[in-house]
């Protein structure tokens, strides 16, 4: 029986063709700027996301802080949503390591920031104050694709107020494939974007941070101090060049997949957030707990919660259904 594997779109495993492409990259030393294929990402991704630069890094969390640190100075602050990666989940990090402050505010319920809200706090030039200096987004937000009209009137907002904007786009091809568009059409109203390799585009590590040459040069010189300076890491940076090329289109049967899911568990009386990419919520209340005993004696991985996240991935086909069905069903 294989193993069934719904925590995250993470835990995939590189195929065949992108192992090989791995295998036969040309490489070098990437700190000295000579790995080819290090090269090659950034320039790819930056031009297909309309970005003047772009830096190659080994996970989400680094690109993110790269790019607070190169946006703001000590004593700066970013406003963010209080469930946003960038805040809750990089352990602090802005704060930690560069001494910027967060100021999260409540996040509407399509994964946005109300620009209200935003405005009311950034605060005035005053010297009590941290300088407020960027707004983050995340796109997409716990599988909710951002509208691009809002994308545009948080450009304009930002531009007014004197802020950059920043878009942490881990899944920023599965808000692409969704929407029907070019990344570039989401990615064109920030100022930076970060976006991962390592999710639903199946790259077994790496992400890139884009912008503009001057914020590269910044998070560039960052990496370095906080260790991620790699070299040569062209075999990683072949595996998200072969993503990019290869498994960005197929980001849609992801999203097929867990609509079907979607559409079981509710068949089964559950309730179950409406799907937009290649995420389930389903309420589980105080049945989380025996789901996941029951779910990892049937060989199948859950992260189980009251909301329940099910995550649908490059490893997960239509036929693992009716397995997590039948788990399902169970607490019926
Ligand atoms: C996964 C993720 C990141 C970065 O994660 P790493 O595990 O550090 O690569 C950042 N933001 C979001 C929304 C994510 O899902």
């Amino acid at each position: 029986m294989s193993l069934i594997d719904l925590r995250s779109d993470t835990v995939t495993q590189p195929t065949e063709a992108m192992r090989e492409a791995m295998a036969r990259a040309p490489l070098g030393d990437d700190v000295y700027g000579e790995d080819p294929t290090v090269n090659r990402l950034e320039a790819y991704l930056a031009e297909r996301l309309g970005f003047a630069a772009a830096l190659f890094v080994p996970t989400g969390t680094m690109s993110n802080l790269l790019g607070l640190l190169a946006h703001c100075e000590r004593g700066d602050e970013y406003i963010v949503g209080q469930q946003a990666h960038t805040y809750r989940y990089e352990g602090g990090g802005a704060a930690v390591l560069g001494s910027i402050q967060p100021q999260p505010i409540e996040m509407e319920a399509d994964g946005s920031l109300d620009l209200a809200r935003v405005a009311a706090y950034i605060k005035e030039d005053d010297f009590h104050f941290a300088r407020t200096r960027l707004l983050a987004l995340e796109n997409t937000m716990q599988g909710k694709v951002l509208p691009l009209d809002y994308l545009a009137r948080a450009r304009s907002f930002t531009r007014e107020r004197g802020l950059a904007l920043h878009l942490d786009g881990a899944r920023l091809f599965n808000a692409a494939v969704k929407l029907g568009v070019d990344a570039q059409e989401i990615a064109r109203h920030f100022d930076s974007v970060s976006v991962c390799l390592s999710k639903g585009l199946g790259a077994p590590i790496g992400s890139v941070l884009c912008g503009s040459q001057a914020l590269i040069d910044k998070a560039r010189r960052w990496r370095k101090m906080v260790g991620g300076g790699m070299r040569q890491a062209g075999m990683l940076a072949a595996a998200g060049l072969h993503a990019l090329e290869h498994q960005v289109e197929r980001l849609a049967e992801d999203h097929a997949n867990a609509q079907l899911l979607a559409e079981q568990l509710r068949g089964l009386g559950f309730e179950v957030e409406p799907v937009q990419t290649n995420m389930v919520y389903v309420q589980m209340g105080d049945q989380a707990g025996a789901l996941k005993a029951r779910a990892a004696e049937q060989g199948i991985k859950l992260s189980t919660a009251p909301r329940t996240r099910l995550v649908t991935h490059l490893d997960f086909h239509a036929e693992h259904i009716p397995r997590v069905r039948e788990l399902f069903a169970g607490f019926r």
